[in-house]
Parts: C-alpha cells; structure tokens; sequence
C-alpha cells in the first residue's frame, strides 16, 4: 500500500471523500479545534456521536480533537466518525507555564500519544475539582461513560511554549498558538508578541473577528498565516468559516497550505458568526 493509503486506512477506513483523492486539490470546510466531555469547560452534549452528526449537519468535513492537555477521547470520536464522511485529526491544546493555550495537531494516535506522554510528566498533580471546573470524562463512541478523569487538566505543564514548540515538531506535528485574539490564554495577551526564536507556521484567531481585519487589530501577528476555528465547547460553537483546499487531510497537507504552496490554500467565508 502506497504512503498515501496508508495515511488514509489509519484514520479513517470508510471516508468517502478522501478514497478517490490522488492529485487534485479538494475542499474541507474545517474546524480544528473541538473540545469533549473530557475538557472541563466543555458541556456534557459534547459526546463523539453528537459532535459527528452536528459537523456533518453543517457540512463540516475535517475536525481536530483538542482537548485539554489530554487524547484520552480522540479514538472515540475517530471510531463514531469512521462510517461517515468525516475526518477527525488527533490533537491536544496545550497550555504552557507562560499560561498560553496552543493547538498540537498530528496525524495518527502514536504521535499524539508521544507529545501525551510527555505531557503527563509535566502537568502539576492536581486533581480537579468537578464543582469547581467542571466534569472531565472518558467516554466511548456511543458517548457512553468509561471513566472520570481525577487529575485536573485545565492547568499548566511546566514546558514553556519553545520547549512545547520543538517537542511538537520532532513529532512531525502542527503547533499553533490559540484564540489569539482571547483575553486569557493567549499569546498576544500573556506575552504580546509573537516569539521569533521559534518557526510558528500558523496563529488561531477565534470565530468572532474578520481574518481580514486580525493585523490591524493586533499588528504583531502581521505577516503570520492565520487558522480560524470555533474553540467548540458547545454543540453551537462549531465555526465552518475556515475552507483548506488540499489534496487530503493531513498535516503535511495543511503546512503546504499554511504557507500557501504547491496550490494549496486556506480561504475563509464572508461574514461574521
Ligand atoms: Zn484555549
Ligand atoms: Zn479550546
């Protein structure tokens, strides 16, 4: 089997937009950044079935799982999308000692699951509070509870941003700083700059400013190529502004666009959510 059904078989056996796919540019209306059940601030509707079936309603194509410093829904999500046309990306969102949330986007499971093992060693031993912060569950594909999550996830590793950047990289993944735009958790809040001694290939900014307008509003992110999602911690928080014209869903694929290569691109609509 060639690299490229390889890639596709692992993630997504039955996709029916990605099978004929070989050298021409597609379109995936896509949302990269989509929290579970398991991220504490997420609501309880935030269940892998309900998160499918609400992508496919708007016509979603490519979603990422970002969950809170933690993969522990990813393969469940994956598994109630595999009989649809759907795909969903494996992913964390990090939140670094600076306080900073970035999106870790991969391929496959294994390489998620490397940049987990090196988050476990990191995260502080606290254990949540669910009155406090929320429920943080493990759930199946049917949505149905495995088990609760004790250790508090919605707090800071002890990696800074660069040391999170290149442990991201050597995984082959995406690192990309999020909502930048946001008053907490963000890059151009906590440190108001965007660091220069590390390569970012893309910044997020959250579904509530124009990608258009974002240099103007905050000119230290001018020059940076942008993603722009929906941060879904609500069944309604799903943002379908974002389109990557590529040949299939994949990282290599989404850099390529990033950096406006090869015919790859990333458009967004018009308008306002
Ligand atoms: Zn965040
Ligand atoms: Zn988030």
């Amino acid at each position: 089997m060639d690299y490229f059904g390889n890639w596709v078989y692992d993630v997504n056996p039955r996709n029916d937009l990605i099978t004929p796919l070989t050298d021409q540019i597609n379109t995936f209306i896509a949302d990269l950044h989509v929290h579970t059940v398991l991220s504490p601030c997420a609501e309880a509707e935030m269940t892998p079935p309900l998160i499918v079936e609400f992508a496919l309603d708007l016509g979603i194509q490519l979603i990422a799982i970002t969950d809170h410093n933690s993969t522990a829904n990813i393969s469940a999500v994956q598994k109630a999308a595999e009989k649809y046309p759907l795909t969903v990306l494996p992913g964390i969102e990090l939140q670094t000692r600076e306080d900073v949330h970035s999106l870790c986007l991969f391929d496959t499971l294994e390489q998620v699951n490397k940049l987990q093992e090196l988050v476990n060693r990191t995260l502080p031993k606290i254990m949540n509070q669910p009155e406090h912060f929320g429920e943080q569950f493990v759930v199946d594909a049917a949505g149905d509870f495995i088990r609760r999550e004790n250790q508090l996830l919605l707090t800071s590793s002890s990696m800074s941003l660069s040391e999170a950047w290149k442990a991201v990289s050597e995984l082959s993944g995406l690192f990309i700083p999020a909502h930048i735009d946001r008053k907490v958790f963000s890059l151009i809040e906590n440190l108001g700059l965007v660091p220069t001694d590390i390569t970012i290939e893309a910044l997020e900014i959250s579904k509530h400013i124009d990608p258009a307008l974002a240099s103007s509003i905050y000119p230290q992110i001018s020059g940076y190529p942008l993603v722009q999602n929906g941060d879904v911690h609500r069944l309604d928080e799903f943002s379908r502004r974002m389109s990557l014209h590529i040949f299939y869903p994949a990282i290599s694929e989404i850099k390529l666009a990033l950096s406006n290569s090869q015919g790859r691109f990333i458009s967004f609509t018009d308008g306002m959510i």
